[in-house]
């Protein structure tokens, strides 16, 4: 289910509240100006990798989100370095 107006609306918000932050690093500002234009494209709330709808939850939480949760994970999954094992 695409969403509706409201929660474009909703969302739109969060994405200012969030590039209004002060410690915002360059790749971040970035990141939610596209979100910003992005939102008003039909694709928004997409999953970009399986096409399932990202829940309105997921995307009020972290509205510059382009995955769903599951393939979200699997791409931190697949992009993780080695972590150094600090307990050795
Ligand atoms: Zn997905």
């Amino acid at each position: 289910m695409a969403l509706t107006r409201p929660q474009k609306i909703e969302i739109e918000q969060q994405l200012r509240r969030l590039g209004r932050a002060r410690n915002l690093d360059a790749a971040m500002r970035d990141t939610i100006c596209r979100a910003l234009e992005f939102l008003h494209d039909e694709d928004y709330g997409h999953c970009l990798e399986c096409g399932a709808d990202i829940s309105f939850e997921r995307l009020r939480e972290q509205p510059t989100a382009l995955r769903c949760a599951r393939c979200q994970n699997l791409a931190a999954r697949n992009s993780a370095r080695p972590q150094p094992d600090l307990t050795a």
